[in-house]
């Protein structure tokens, strides 16, 4: 029985338990409050009152303790890494990884002996946005591909309380 078709009446829908506790993940994401280079600056001027996230109820926060997303917004360098792996580390399941501009993506410019050629050498990432650097639109792109993605998870409350696997769509 879908949301659209509703025989008991207008005032009562019917949805599956997945697709609730996935509605609500996805319509509040909380991304770290994280910057690491020149992509940052865009990150910053996507969640100011221009572009504003908080209508997605995307909101920053400054604790990796309430945060379930982390966006790689800049050069990673291999000093660097392993503070990326800590903040990381200590945010609560579930938790996403956006990598943002050609740097976090594969190094860019930086074919270098001091920084990481990708983030998704150390971090499983879920969406990968291209560009030098990626402009506001394009993150918030990429974060309504994160939602879609979300939504499309299976058993997000089950492995929650203990039961089997979350499984995530392919990326
Ligand atoms: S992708 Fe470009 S803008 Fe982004 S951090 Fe690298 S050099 Fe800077």
């Amino acid at each position: 029985m879908g949301v659209d078709q509703q025989p008991l009446g207008d005032n009562i829908i019917t949805a599956s338990l997945d697709g609730l506790v996935n509605w609500a993940r996805k319509s509040s994401i909380w991304p770290m409050t994280f910057g690491l280079a020149c992509c940052a600056i865009e990150m910053m001027a996507t969640g100011a009152s221009h572009h504003d996230l908080d209508r997605f109820g995307i909101i920053f926060r400054a604790s990796p303790r309430q945060s379930d997303c982390i966006i790689i917004a800049g050069t990673v360098t291999k000093k660097m890494l392993p503070v990326i792996k800590t903040v990381y580390e200590q945010m609560p399941e579930p938790k996403w990884v956006v990598a943002m501009g050609a740097c976090a993506c594969s190094g860019g410019i930086f074919d270098t002996y001091s920084v990481v050629q990708g983030i998704d050498e150390a971090l499983p990432v879920d969406v990968y946005i291209p560009g030098c650097p990626p402009r506001p639109e394009a993150l918030l792109f990429g974060l309504m591909k994160l939602q879609d993605k979300i939504m499309k998870e299976k058993n997000s409350f089950g492995s929650s309380i203990g039961l089997g696997e979350r499984l995530e769509p392919a990326a």
